[in-house]
Formats: C-alpha cells, sequence, structure tokens
C-alpha cells in the first residue's frame, strides 16, 4: 500500500462585491489567484468564485469552484473537500460563528473540479473557506497531516456602491480610525500608500491589516515630496519600485494600482507606470484635499462631513487623504459611513466597484 499523503493546498486571497437587489441575472467570474504548494508539481490549476443571481431571488448564491491536476483523477485517489462560511463580526474584528456547505466532486479524464455554494442573506462581509485534501489511497487509511485551504473574501452588497480612496497614509491615528470606520459598517476601501511611512512599525502594522482585511493597497510613491512631473524618469521609477518592494515585503503581495501624488503627471512618467504592469487611478470628487488641513473641531469636522453628503452618489469615486492633520475628515469619515450605511450605499473597493460596474 503505498504510504504516501499528498497535497496541500494555499491560495491567494481574492477578493470579490456581489450584489444582492436588482433586477438582471448575474454571472460572472469573479478572479484567480496564484495557488502555492508544499509540491509544486501538485498545486491546484484555478480557484476561482462565481456568482449567479437569479432575478427571482432575494439571495445572492455564490458558487465555488477549483480544480486539481490530473495526478489525482485516476481512479485509486480520494479527494474531499468542505465549504466554510464565516461572517467577519465589525466589533471584535473576529469571524464569526462559521456555517457549512457540502462540496460536491465531480471527477473527469484529467481533472478534479470541487464544487460548492453558499447562500448569502445579509450584506457584508464574509470569509470563505473551500479545505480540500486528496489521498493516492482509495481505503483514506493514509493521515493527511497538513490539510490546508484556499480562502476567499467575500463583500455581498446593494444597489449603492461607492469607493472611498486614501492618498498619503498610512498614518498611525488618521488610518486606525479609519479603518475601524469601516469595519463598524462592513465596508471596504482603497488605500495608496506612501512608501516611506512603511519603514515605521505603526504604517507596516496597519497596511498589514488593510491587506488581511480585504482593503485594496495601491502605491503612491516613496516620498511624496516633489511633484512627479520635476523628477527625472529614473528617480520617479525608482520611487515607485521601492514603494512596491516595501509593500510586497510586508504583505506579500506587489500592488498593480498607482495614483500620481497630486495627480499630476507626464507622458514619459505614466508610460514608467504602465510599463511595470500598473494601472494609474484618478477620482471623480476630491473631498478632504491636503490644503484643507486644520486642527480638529466640530465646524471643521461639519464641513467635511457636508462635502461628503453633498458629493456622494453610487458609483462615485472619493478622493480623501489619511496623514498629518486629516483629523477632521477622519472623523467625518466615521459620521458619514454610518449614515450612508443607513441610506443603503455599500463601501467597496475601486477593483470591486469595476467588477459592479461590468
Ligand atoms: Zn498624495
Amino acid at each position: 500500500m503505498q504510504r504516501r499523503y499528498i497535497l496541500a493546498l494555499l491560495a491567494t486571497a481574492l477578493i470579490c462585491v456581489l450584489i444582492l437587489s436588482g433586477s438582471n441575472p448575474v454571472s460572472r467570474m469573479i478572479g484567480a489567484g496564484d495557488v502555492s504548494s508544499d509540491d509544486a508539481s501538485l498545486s491546484v490549476d484555478t480557484f476561482y468564485l462565481e456568482q449567479t443571481r437569479e432575478a427571482a431571488y432575494v439571495d445572492t448564491r455564490v458558487d465555488f469552484m477549483a480544480f486539481l491536476p490530473g495526478a489525482f483523477a485516476h481512479d485509486t485517489s480520494v479527494v474531499t473537500a468542505e465549504l466554510s462560511v464565516a461572517k467577519l463580526d465589525p466589533q471584535t474584528q473576529l469571524w464569526g460563528s462559521a456555517e457549512r456547505a457540502d462540496v460536491e466532486l465531480l471527477k473527469s479524464l484529467g481533472q478534479i473540479g470541487l464544487y460548492g455554494n453558499y447562500t448569502f442573506s445579509s450584506r457584508g462581509i464574509y470569509r470563505v473557506h473551500m479545505n480540500v485534501s486528496a489521498f493516492t489511497d482509495a481505503t483514506k487509511t493514509t493521515v493527511v497531516t497538513d490539510m490546508q485551504s484556499n480562502e476567499a473574501i467575500v463583500q455581498i452588497v446593494g444597489n449603492k456602491p461607492v469607493a472611498f480612496t486614501f492618498d498619503d497614509g498610512p498614518h498611525e491615528y488618521c488610518t486606525l480610525q479609519i479603518l475601524d470606520s469601516f469595519d463598524q459598517v462592513g465596508g471596504r476601501a482603497t488605500f495608496f500608500v506612501t512608501g516611506y511611512r512603511l519603514e515605521y512599525e505603526e504604517g507596516a502594522a496597519l497596511l498589514r491589516r488593510m491587506a488581511e482585511t480585504g482593503h485594496q493597497i495601491g502605491n503612491h510613491r516613496y516620498t511624496h515630496k516633489i511633484h512627479s512631473p520635476e523628477m527625472s524618469d529614473e528617480e520617479f521609477k525608482a520611487e515607485v519600485i521601492k514603494t512596491n518592494e516595501a509593500i510586497a515585503a510586508i504583505t506579500g503581495t506587489t500592488p498593480v494600482d498607482f495614483r500620481f501624488p497630486w495627480g499630476d503627471a507626464d507622458p514619459a512618467k505614466r508610460r514608467i507606470v504602465r510599463d511595470l504592469g500598473m494601472r494609474i487611478w484618478g477620482w471623480d470628487s476630491n473631498i478632504a484635499d491636503g490644503g484643507d488641513y486644520s486642527p480638529l473641531s466640530e465646524e471643521a469636522t461639519a464641513l467635511y462631513l457636508d462635502r461628503i453628503m453633498q458629493k456622494v452618489r453610487p458609483y462615485e469615486v472619493m478622493l480623501f487623504h489619511d496623514a498629518e492633520n486629516t483629523y477632521n475628515s477622519a472623523a467625518a469619515i466615521s459620521i458619514a459611513l454610518e449614515k450612508l450605511t443607513e441610506q443603503g450605499y455599500d463601501f467597496v473597493t475601486l477593483n470591486g466597484l469595476e467588477e459592479l460596474k461590468r
């Protein structure tokens, strides 16, 4: 009897955004991540989430699929899979009680498909696991000691999504308050971070928290000191790469999103960013420009709150800052998120918003 046990699966976190209400059925591939394994020759080919929404149903059903390579498609192999779904508790930032859905195996020539589904009945942010184990021993007497899982973060939203985006952080006070505010309402945002702030443990810890809880992370250059068009191309490129490396060292993922400081760029710099395989993002509404810095006060907070409430609309990309002296906007955001949640808004990442526009 072959005593060897096989398999360890680990996928990068995927994020997808789903619509709860609306009239058109949607079926969409959400994304696929690189998969690593203890034994590279046995890694999973694909893991993705697919949303299927029937117009007649209020609930959103999510289908989960993974494919194992051909090595397991022979008669004597046994593959088991289990799907679990947990809701993030915004108060404690711990994952709440898990519910389970079974996973069906579709074994065919050349590959094994793992299929499962789960129906979400309320808005919020969820983490789903697909645990997979495989045996070459048909009697399953072989013990799998290192079973790992595919994981994805899923956000279920309504029909008023909006993208809040933040430049210049992470900042030890303002970013912390902003992340807490998004957790309170079960929302997610996008942060274009400056590389030098990641040299400090506070900045690195905040970045790690963003990555682990499903926020989108982009590059906002390393120093933010002079305007990009005034830099040499070499100097500019070095700053972008250095920031990518700093982010990757902390999160394990190299960002592909970029926003120019002050939004100003010349064609050569734009080409440099694109040649690095990165996407350049802008914004629709600039809510709290750096020029508006002022000490924390009820009046200034109320002013920012007014601006947010006036500019907000579904599918808007809103620009904020999280840095020194953005205390008023951080305070206004925490109030705005509560108010807007009551109005049916959901806070999504830029990638999430793109998915919803398709
Ligand atoms: Zn900036």
